[in-house]
């Protein structure tokens, strides 16, 4: 009774809960009626009262949850009060730092949408392009700032940006800002800001770090939770396909194909996997780009905006370049190798079934990978439907996998000359270094 009971309340609540009740004003309600949504998601219940009542929070939540506006529509709110007052230049108000330029415009566009009935102006920073427009910006004065760590302390370094007036601090995808490396320029920015503000910060995961940064700024925080990890899953149709290691490919194109499906999201291990895959998909006649963090900032607006607009169909990506994509709606994701980390499973289908639609997410799996596989069923405490499909039938056994790996391995290790021959030809894209296979 109280699994029923744990499960199902989040879902009466958001029922019977609507915006209004929330105590939001007027202008926020007719934006968010003009985007369409009607109900509040849960962790948008959750949080929004606490940041409301000024405290600090500390929130569980990945993308695709409507953190979002878990935190920008309270802080509006926040603010709607004082507008109007502006004596001269317009303070930054409020901060909402992010890990990637791709989740600072993304969160933008959302502060822009949730604030269009008010007064309150709002721009974003990041690196990777010219700082001129973002100078240009800044100077003219606006209350709510996203920002990229790196160009928001370049841009203060330079005097373009004055901290003193920050009332209010976002630190969104936290973790994914602590895997990117950046701790340091995290607390700097914090000693450069005004003590007395509001602080919120959002994370996937708690890894330690999280916990001692969160411990370092947060004044007695709130804590929410969008919907515990181990059940993120329920509204995804999961399905494993057993396989070999060399079929996986094929497997992945005909699924693709006979499927018709014309957005998809494969994940892989490894940013040579992922660019491996995307050339065999262009190949089969798929239009496919891979995302990952070697790519530069122009090929991944590209790859994301053209996945958008529907003229590519397949995104294949590594788990930290997906983190923080804001991809609604999609239909299927594809495992094309299963995480050795259960947690990340649970990232990587939660990017189906978003918004109340739901999803399919598919996992192409190799027998080396079935103790990935009881380890992603420990932690949903579920049995994953396994099944395998004619002409793909999985016929290596663990030894034929580890010894082909080691032989790999050791062919590798010999400089790739003997029988890694072709795979030496190849161009140095997996190679010169194997460590680096294992970074996302
Ligand atoms: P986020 O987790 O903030 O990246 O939001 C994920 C997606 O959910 C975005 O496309 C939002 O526009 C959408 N969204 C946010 N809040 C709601 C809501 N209350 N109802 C429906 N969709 C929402």
């Amino acid at each position: 009774m109280p699994l029923i009971k744990n499960r199902f309340l989040p879902i009466l609540l958001t029922l019977f809960m609507s915006f209004q009740s929330l105590g939001l004003s007027d202008a926020l309600l007719k934006a968010i009626s003009k985007k369409g949504y009607t109900t509040p998601s849960p962790i948008q219940l959750k949080a929004i009262p606490k940041i409301l009542e000024g405290r600090d929070v500390l929130a569980s939540a990945q993308t695709g949850t409507g953190k979002t506006a878990g935190f920008t529509l309270p802080m509006l709110q926040q603010f709607l009060a004082n507008t109007g007052q502006h004596q001269g230049r317009r303070k930054i108000k409020s901060l909402i730092l992010t890990p990637t330029r791709e989740l600072a415009a993304q969160v933008l566009e959302d502060v822009k949408t949730y604030s269009e009935f008010t007064d309150l102006k709002s721009t974003v920073v990041f690196g990777g392009v010219n700082a001129n427009p973002q100078i240009k910006t800044l100077r003219q004065g606006v209350d709510i700032l996203v920002a990229t760590p790196g160009r928001l302390l370049d841009l203060h370094n330079q005097g373009v940006i004055n901290f003193s007036g920050i009332q209010f601090l976002v630190l969104d995808e936290a973790d994914r800002m602590l895997d990117m490396g950046f701790l340091r320029d995290i607390k700097r920015i914090l000693a450069l800001l005004p003590s007395k503000r509001q602080n919120l910060l959002f994370s996937a995961t708690f890894s330690k770090e999280i916990k001692t940064l969160a411990n370092s700024f947060l004044d007695n925080p709130a804590m929410v939770e969008a919907a515990p990890q181990n059940t993120t899953a329920e509204k995804v149709d999961q399905i494993i396909y057993r396989t070999n290691k060399g079929l996986k490919t094929n497997l992945v194109i005909k699924l693709i194909t006979e499927g018709n499906w014309n957005q998809v999201l494969v994940f892989t291990r490894t940013k040579h996997g992922a660019n491996k895959l995307s050339q065999k998909l262009e190949k089969a006649d798929i239009k496919a780009a891979a995302i990952h963090g070697n790519k530069s900032q122009g090929a991944r607006t590209r790859a994301l905006a053209g996945f958008k607009e529907g003229s590519i169909s397949v995104l294949v990506a590594t788990d930290i370049a997906a983190r923080g994509l804001d991809i609604p709606l999609l239909p299927h994701v594809i495992n094309f190798e299963l995480p050795n980390i259960p947690e990340d499973y649970v990232h990587r289908i939660g990017r189906t079934g978003r918004a109340g639609a739901s999803g399919k997410a598919i996992s192409i799996v190799s027998v080396d990978e079935y103790a990935y596989a009881r380890g992603i069923e420990k932690l949903l405490n579920i049995k994953l439907e396994s099944t395998v499909i004619p002409g793909f039938e999985p016929t290596e056994s663990l030894h034929e996998v580890e010894s082909k790996k080691a032989e790999n391995k050791a062919a590798h290790n010999r400089g790739g000359r003997n029988n890694s021959r072709s795979q030496s030809n190849k161009p140095s894209q997996d190679g010169s270094k194997k460590r680096r296979n294992f970074r996302r």
